[in-house]
């Protein structure tokens, strides 16, 4: 069985979705039946991460401006 430093090591991949394979995938959902640190561990870093902006959110320069604007904050700061 997996221990807990290969889970935090594999995390990033098993949250973000990376490819791996089968047997890499039902050790590391194995151990996260097994393994309530592990499971607290994975869901903070989802939330965590939920929480960053998506390169695709990224704001485009008109937009902004329209938040520096409504913030009242020059742009050349
Ligand atoms: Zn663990």
């Amino acid at each position: 069985m997996l221990k807990c430093k290969h889970v935090v090591a594999k995390a990033d991949a098993l949250v973000d979705g990376a490819p791996m394979t089968r047997r890499e995938r039902f050790a590391l959902r194995l151990h996260l039946l097994m393994c309530h640190h592990c499971r607290r561990y994975i869901r903070q870093l989802r939330a965590l991460l939920s929480t960053l902006p998506r390169e695709t959110d990224a704001l485009d320069d008109a937009r902004t401006q329209e938040v520096l604007d409504r913030l009242n904050i020059p742009q050349d700061r």
